[in-house]
């Protein structure tokens, strides 16, 4: 079975070190606040169920705005943070769900984590019981006196920064504040608790773009970087996907008009129009959109994964099963890029609901909603679409695979 997985966006914080009037993960980079940039990555990452939010306990209204404004669906809660880090974690760690199994903990003050690296932190917990991001050290390292002399050179073969995300078995983690007691709250990543345990703890490389917003000069390092960004596609940004990994689907259905029921299109409900027959809501939109993305993967058919013989299917809303299609994708270590949907009817109009299906799909697939399409057009009276007896869908969606993973 699938884990729960949460995630712990750590923004209580006072980030006195790094200056300006306000913590550093309320600062404004390329038009959004730091927190709101760290969140979104983990609103695309596909394996996180829900986020719970810590902030300082004079931001917390603040903080719940900036949620609702940035639209981050994904959470649920913020918490107010403790004195310390590990204080602030504990106290998001106690207002998560009791179906929650996988913890993955994050600075707020890091902006440019990437979904794909929040997976493959999860998926080493989910081995280990215990995993983080870090990239090896590439400075020389040198051991300084209390008067600015060097003492030594220090060897930095096999020494690596700690990053988060780190991600934990959720019993795990909770059993390391417990035996740490008062002292724990002084740690400064959670990674060490555990160790302090003994318990075995992954290391799954980052690299040194996923910076920590700590001093002043950190703030044109950022803005530097989210300019970038901007510009790069993601296949870039992720290293491991590469472009001879693309690979296209397409997608096509068709269902007949039924009066009796209601017509759903992309998850969406349109009043007084005949809706569609089907085993499952019908959503002749959905299953095109799904199908496309099962063909760009090589596995098969909707009607493969979810047979309209099973009644576990019957009235089934089809965005959740487009969801489940959507972690397929990750299962197999591929990103979606793009899909591009086409519905074929003489009517409804799409146009007014058109942005809804777009945010649908988006949300179900777990990618923004610039990575999804929707396009409508009658077939000028012709066809069997022309007459009004039924409606008809086409998708084609492009996916990236991860090289390594054997199946590029
Ligand atoms: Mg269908």
């Amino acid at each position: 079975m699938r884990e729960q997985t949460w995630a712990l966006i750590a923004a209580g914080g006072r980030g006195l070190r790094a200056g300006g009037e306000e913590p550093k993960q309320f600062w404004s980079l390329g038009g959004k606040p730091i927190l709101v940039w760290a969140t979104e990555a983990f609103e695309r990452c596909p394996e996180i169920d829900g986020v719970v939010l810590v902030a300082p306990g004079d931001l917390v209204l603040r903080t719940e705005k900036i949620v609702q404004d940035a639209g981050l669906r994904k959470v649920h809660r913020v918490v107010v943070g403790g004195q310390t880090r590990a204080e602030s974690v504990k106290n998001g760690l106690d207002a998560l769900p009791g179906s929650c199994t996988l913890v993955v903990v994050h600075d707020a003050a890091r902006p440019f984590v990437q979904p794909a690296s929040i997976t493959r932190v999860i998926q080493a917990a989910a081995r280990m019981g215990a995993a983080l991001l870090a990239s090896p050290v590439t400075d020389t390292l040198k051991r300084v006196g209390p008067e600015g002399q060097v003492l030594a050179t220090v060897p930095r073969e096999g020494l690596f920064g700690a990053q988060t995300p780190q991600a934990f078995r959720r019993v795990l983690l909770a059993r390391a504040f417990a035996q740490a007691g008062e002292a724990g709250f002084e740690a400064t990543d959670e990674a060490s608790l555990l160790e302090g345990l003994g318990q075995p703890v992954a290391i799954v490389a980052g690299d040194r773009r996923n910076l920590k917003l700590t001093e002043p000069e950190d703030r044109e390092l950022a803005a530097a970087l989210a300019a970038g960004w901007a510009a790069a596609p993601e296949a870039v940004l992720n290293p491991g996907f590469e472009i001879d990994g693309l690979r296209v689907g397409q997608g096509f259905d068709v269902h007949r008009l039924d009066p009796g029921r209601p017509l759903v299109l992309g998850g969406v409900t349109f009043e007084n129009h005949p809706g569609l027959l089907g085993h499952s809501d019908a959503d002749v939109l959905t299953h095109a959109a799904a199908d496309a993305v099962l063909g760009a993967l090589g596995a098969g058919d909707l009607g493969e994964h979810f047979p309209d013989t099973d009644p576990k299917y019957a009235g089934v809303c089809s965005l959740d099963l487009l969801a489940t299609v959507g972690r397929l994708v990750v299962e197999q270590g591929a990103r979606l890029l793009q899909l591009d949907v086409t519905l074929l009817a003489q009517s409804p109009k799409l146009a007014p609901k058109r942005a809804a299906i777009r945010r649908n799909l988006a949300q179900a697939l777990c990618v923004t909603e610039d990575r999804v399409s929707i396009k409508a057009s009658t077939t000028e009276g012709l066809g069997f679409v022309g007459r009004q007896e039924g409606l008809a869908a086409l998708a084609t969606a492009l996916v990236v695979r991860a090289t390594g993973t054997g199946r590029a």
